[in-house]
């Protein structure tokens, strides 16, 4: 495949060498170690990005691997890491097809030294990266930057990952420590090419009219939104104090950080919300919510060495444990799931938040998976890969590990009894599901027992729940007894 002319070399440029970088998802220019390789042991470098299809392709489930929100984020996050290089004088190079087929070709018609590129975990990547290998040998070099701990300082090896993220984050935390962030260059300088792509439109990738969603995305793509967000997550609002006690929402913007679409992407390095998050406990307070907040971005990274150390059992049936399974495959109840209409007001609500913007509350995330595979009883990898295809924030590791404990080893999540704790008063749920707007305290936590009490039809167009769990009676009875004494005259004169 041609990609492009050679580089003209301007005068005296003969014997340079150059570098080419392959981004992955490590969207960004600030604390990046391939870059910061490149920069310094080339040069020049040549930034590619490359969308390979393979990524968007349809699933047997009817949705495709990517959909449609992730690929609009990933398309912004792209166009912003193109600007960042030409704001530094160079510019990123973008391609349509598949890396082991380009990069090779690419080194050659270049030039170039060697080709560089951020190490992943998970087999789908690893398998792209041996067939480079194989290609290219010594041109080809990995380099670890996808975790908050650097591999190499990791008083373990991958198959020694402590079974507990406890005792990974202590003996981590301990024995690791967290290494000062790279500088960002202040100018990075590329070959000049003739032609440096285009960004792919949807049509490229499979996508069907009828797939491109008009959506609001919950967070702007790109490095300098995430770093935006990080300095008002912390110095401008003091949001991290707080994050404690309002991580558990699910409401609104700033009830956790939303810095997960961007440490995914690779937008944000999780090293400088380390960084960042220690000097605000030095400078203004520490409490525990700031330590909160890093105890999550040990989480991330738990389950990425977890991943490296458990390999393709993270996507068994039965999980790393490989527990003795009966999954149900009733695509009908599992497309209600998808749509957010189970009709249990909870679980829709959040449902329908993550099939309309990309994202959904952790507190969602634990109660959806939990209805999926604990009341529905169906397969959680149908569940994970419905969230692959819709999370801005989906990541390998943190995904598939955690429906695999949500499924395989983790308490039921009653979504009856959880809808009152978390979301009382039902701001939440009538913000995802204004047809329950007409219903009044406490009849939009269970829709079903509005007929029983005051006469009246359930809303038409919510749908009814395909049954009603023994094991949610408790709850049940716990909203029976708000119901305001005059629906239960009305009852009681009906009777
Ligand atoms: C079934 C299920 C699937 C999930 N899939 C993903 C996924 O694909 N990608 C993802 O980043 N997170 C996933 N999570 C974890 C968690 O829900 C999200 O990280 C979090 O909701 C993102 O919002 P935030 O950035 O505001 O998080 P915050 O609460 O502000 O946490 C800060 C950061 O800590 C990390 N973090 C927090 N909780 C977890 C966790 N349980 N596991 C791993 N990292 C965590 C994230 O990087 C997050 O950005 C999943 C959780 C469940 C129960």
């Amino acid at each position: 495949m041609r990609l492009n002319k050679p580089a003209k070399s301007p005068a005296g440029y003969d014997n340079m060498s150059l570098a080419i970088y392959w981004h992955r998802d490590d969207l960004r220019l600030h604390d990046n170690p391939c870059l910061h390789r490149a920069v310094n042991g080339y040069d020049r470098v040549l930034p590619i990005f490359i969308f390979d299809p393979r990524q968007f392709e349809m699933l047997p489930l009817g949705f495709r691997k990517t959909g449609y929100h992730r690929f609009i984020f990933l398309k912004d996050c792209i166009a912003a890491l193109q600007q960042s290089y030409q704001e530094k004088g160079g510019n990123l190079l973008v391609v349509l097809g598949r890396p082991e087929e380009i990069l090779a070709d690419l080194l050659r018609e270049q030039q170039a030294d060697i080709v560089l590129a951020q190490a992943e975990v998970a087999s789908e990547e690893t398998t792209v990266e041996r067939s480079i290998a194989a290609a290219l040998q010594t041109e080809f070099e990995l380099i670890w930057g996808k975790s908050l701990y650097h591999r190499d300082d990791l008083p373990f090896g991958f198959d020694e990952i402590p079974a507990t993220s406890k005792s990974f984050r202590i003996r981590a935390q301990k024995e690791a420590g967290v290494r000062e962030l790279l500088p960002t260059p202040d100018r990075i300088d590329c070959p000049e090419l003739t032609d440096w792509g285009k960004l792919p439109v949807a049509d490229e990738l499979g996508f069907r009219r009828e797939e491109a969603l008009d959506f609001q995305a919950p967070v702007p793509a790109g490095e300098k939104a995430a770093l935006e967000r990080l300095h008002y997550y912390t110095f401008e609002t003091r949001l991290v104090e707080k994050y404690k006690w309002t991580r558990n929402k699910s409401l609104g913007i700033d009830y956790s950080s939303k810095f997960s679409a961007w440490l995914n992407r690779g937008c944000l390095s999780p090293r400088q919300v380390y960084h960042t998050v220690k000097r605000y406990e030095k400078e203004v307070k520490r409490n525990i919510s700031t330590w909160w907040l890093i105890f999550e971005v040990v989480w991330r990274d738990f389950f990425i060495f977890s991943h490296a150390k458990y390999g393709d059992k993270i996507f068994r049936a039965g999980g790393i444990k490989n527990r003795e399974t009966d999954w149900k495959h009733d695509k009908e109840l599992f497309d209600r799931w998808c749509r957010g209409e189970t009709g249990i007001p909870f679980a829709d609500a959040h449902l329908r938040e993550l099939w309309e913007t990309g994202f959904m509350s952790n507190r969602g995330r634990v109660n959806t998976a939990s209805f999926l595979t604990r009341d529905y009883e169906i397969d959680w990898r149908w569940g994970a890969a419905w969230f692959e295809s819709q999370l801005l924030d989906y990541e390998v590791s943190a995904n598939w590990f955690n429906w695999n404990t949500q499924a395989t080893e983790i308490y039921y999540t009653n979504p009856v009894h959880q809808s009152m704790k978390y979301d009382k008063n039902g701001e939440y749920i009538l913000s995802q599901l204004p047809e329950l707007a007409a219903l009044p305290f406490p009849f939009f936590h269970a829709p079903w027992l509005t007929q029983e009490f005051t006469g009246v039809e359930p809303v038409k167009s919510y749908p009814q729940p395909a049954f009603i769990q023994k094991k949610w009676g408790r709850s049940i009875g716990n909203i029976r007894k708000e119901i305001p004494e005059e629906y239960e005259d009305l009852v009681a004169k009906k009777g």
